[in-house]
Formats: C-alpha cells, sequence, structure tokens
C-alpha cells in the first residue's frame, strides 16, 4: 500500500512540473522561472537555454498520464 501511495504521489508531482512548463512558469529542464515566449509558441529557458514547445509537453502528459 505504501509503495503505491509513493508512486502516486511522483506522478502528481511531475503532472504539476510539466504543467508548469506548459505555461511557462518553469522550466522542465533546470527549474528556473524566467522563461521567455518565441515567435513559433516555444518557450525558452533564460537560465540553461533550453527550448521546448508546451504543445508537444502537452501531448506527452497525455501519452505518459492518460
Ligand atoms: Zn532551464
Amino acid at each position: 500500500m505504501t509503495y503505491f501511495r509513493t508512486k502516486h504521489k511522483i506522478g502528481l508531482v511531475m503532472k504539476e512540473k510539466i504543467e508548469r512548463a506548459i505555461f511557462g512558469i518553469e522550466c522542465p529542464k533546470c527549474g528556473h522561472d524566467r522563461l521567455y515566449k518565441l515567435d513559433d509558441d516555444r518557450y525558452k529557458c533564460s537560465n540553461c537555454k533550453f527550448k521546448y514547445s508546451p504543445r508537444k509537453l502537452n501531448d506527452d502528459l497525455q501519452v505518459t498520464l492518460p
């Protein structure tokens, strides 16, 4: 029972992290909270220069957590 609870909690944390990344609140790679929105609707982290598409992250989220 404890195992399942722990697993569920990790899943929730990951979901929140991905959601923050989708809205451009937090970098999914380094956790930095200053992101720039690019012309092609992607976000770029000002700290680690990581670029990502929030739409693709959203698709990944659906696959990971149906
Ligand atoms: Zn970053």
